[in-house]
C-alpha cells in the first residue's frame, strides 16, 4: 500500500500558501485513488496554523519540523527538515508544490533518501493501480506521461495545475520531528529578502489577466516618431487599474538589455514564450506584439487570448488568438484606461 506524504513549508505567519494547497488537492485525490494513507509533513518557524487549517484533509499523521532556524529558505536546513519528514513518514510518494524554495532542495532530498524526483509535474493519475505522472516537455509543446518503479518518488507540482484544497479547520496534535542543528546546517546566514515595492511588482501569477506588451510599443508610429514615454504611461496606468500581470515579448525585453529606448519596467523576467515563461492566467491580452510561434508557446495555459495589432495578417490572426482587434494599441489602451478609471 502506498503511503503519500504531502510536504510543505509554512509562510512567516505559519499558514500554507495557495500552491501548497493545490499540491494538497492532488495528494488527497491520490490517497483515494491508490487506496493508500496520507501523512502531512510541514516545516517552518510556526506550523500549528498550517496543520489546523488542513485538519479535515484526511491525513492520518501530521508531522512537523518546527523552529526559528527553519523559518527562512536555506538549503541546508530545508533539505534536512524534508529528509527527516520523508524518513519519519516512511512515504513511498512525496507530493509538494514547486515553489522556488522546495524546487531548490528536492533533488538533494531524493538523493539522500535513495529515491527519485520529477519536476514540473502538472497532473497525477492512477490507472490499474499504477501512478502516472503528466508533465510537459520541449517548452510546453509535448505532453508526456511517465511511471517509475523507484520509491520514494518525489513529485513537484507546478503552480495553478489544480484547484486549491478547501476544508474546515480543526485542532490537530502534531508529531514534532527533531532535526539536530549542527554548525554546518547553519553556516549560511539568510540576511533578508529584497523585493520591489508592491506597486512596482509587475509579475503577478494570481492575476486574472496577463497583459503582454510587444516591441510595437517602441516602434515608429503613424506620425513617423516613436512614443515610448507615452507607451510607459499607458501601460503603467493599465496595470495599476486592472491589477494585471505584465509579460513581454522577447524582442521587447531584449531591447532593454541592449540599452535601447524602451519600457523601463520591463525585464527578462517578464518574457513569455519558448525561451521565456508559460504563465497560467484565465485571460491574456497582447498589444503591439506579433504572435509568432516562439512567442505564443508561452500562451499555452492562458484560457482566453486576445490581441491588438495594426496588421490584420499578423501571427495572432492565424488562429492563435480568440479575438484580434485590428486597431492602434495606443488608442485602444488609452480608452480602456479612461473606462477603468471611470473618466
Ligand atoms: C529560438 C527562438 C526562441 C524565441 N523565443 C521567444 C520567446 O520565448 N518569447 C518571445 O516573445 N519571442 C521569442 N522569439 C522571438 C519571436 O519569434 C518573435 O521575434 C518575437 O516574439 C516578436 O516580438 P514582437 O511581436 O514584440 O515584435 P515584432 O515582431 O517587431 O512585432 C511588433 C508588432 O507590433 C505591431 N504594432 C506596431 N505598432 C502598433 C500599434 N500602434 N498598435 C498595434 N500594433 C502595433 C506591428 O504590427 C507588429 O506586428 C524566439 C525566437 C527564436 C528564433
Amino acid at each position: 500500500m502506498d503511503n503519500i506524504i504531502f510536504l510543505a513549508h509554512t509562510e512567516a505567519d505559519g499558514t500554507l500558501n495557495k500552491t501548497a494547497l493545490e499540491a494538497l488537492s492532488s495528494a488527497v485525490e491520490l490517497k483515494q485513488s491508490l487506496n493508500g494513507t496520507l501523512t502531512v509533513g510541514i516545516y517552518g518557524s510556526q506550523i500549528q496554523p498550517a496543520a489546523d487549517s488542513i485538519a479535515a484533509c484526511g491525513a492520518t499523521r501530521f508531522l512537523a519540523v518546527c523552529g526559528e532556524p527553519f523559518a527562512q529558505s536555506r538549503f541546508a536546513t530545508d533539505a534536512a527538515a524534508c529528509e527527516a519528514l520523508v524518513r519519519a513518514s516512511g512515504a513511498t510518494i512525496v507530493l509538494t508544490a514547486a515553489t522556488s524554495r522546495s524546487s531548490r532542495i528536492m533533488a538533494a532530498v531524493a538523493h539522500r533518501v535513495g529515491g527519485c524526483v520529477d519536476t514540473h509535474v502538472n497532473d497525477v493519475a492512477v490507472s490499474a493501480n499504477t501512478l502516472t505522472v503528466t508533465r510537459w516537455f520541449y517548452r510546453q509543446r509535448i505532453q508526456g506521461s511517465l511511471t517509475r518503479n523507484q520509491r520514494p518518488w518525489i513529485l513537484l507540482l507546478d503552480p495553478s495545475s489544480r484547484p486549491a484544497w478547501k476544508g474546515e479547520p480543526g485542532s490537530i496534535t502534531v508529531e514534532l520531528i527533531d532535526v539536530p542543528l549542527s554548525d554546518s546546517l547553519r553556516r549560511t546566514t539568510v540576511q533578508g529578502v529584497v523585493t520591489p515595492p508592491a506597486d512596482q511588482q509587475t509579475i503577478r501569477p494570481d492575476a486574472d489577466l496577463l497583459f503582454v506588451a510587444g516591441a510595437g510599443w517602441t516602434k515608429k508610429q503613424k506620425d513617423g516618431q516613436t512614443h515610448v514615454p507615452e507607451a510607459e504611461v499607458i501601460i503603467v496606468e493599465f496595470l495599476r487599474n486592472s491589477k494585471a500581470s505584465l509579460g513581454g515579448s522577447k524582442s521587447l525585453v531584449d531591447l532593454s538589455g541592449e540599452n535601447q529606448s524602451t519600457l523601463r519596467f520591463m525585464t527578462h523576467l517578464n518574457q513569455v514564450g519558448q525561451t521565456g515563461s508559460s504563465p497560467r492566467h484565465p485571460k491574456g491580452l497582447a498589444a503591439c506584439c506579433h504572435g509568432e510561434e516562439p512567442h505564443t508557446v508561452g500562451w499555452r495555459f492562458i484560457g482566453e487570448r486576445r490581441a491588438i495589432n495594426l496588421d490584420p495578417n499578423c501571427g495572432w490572426a492565424r488562429g492563435k488568438a480568440d479575438v484580434l482587434y485590428v486597431a492602434d494599441a495606443f488608442e485602444v489602451m488609452s480608452k480602456v484606461n479612461a473606462f477603468l478609471s471611470g473618466k
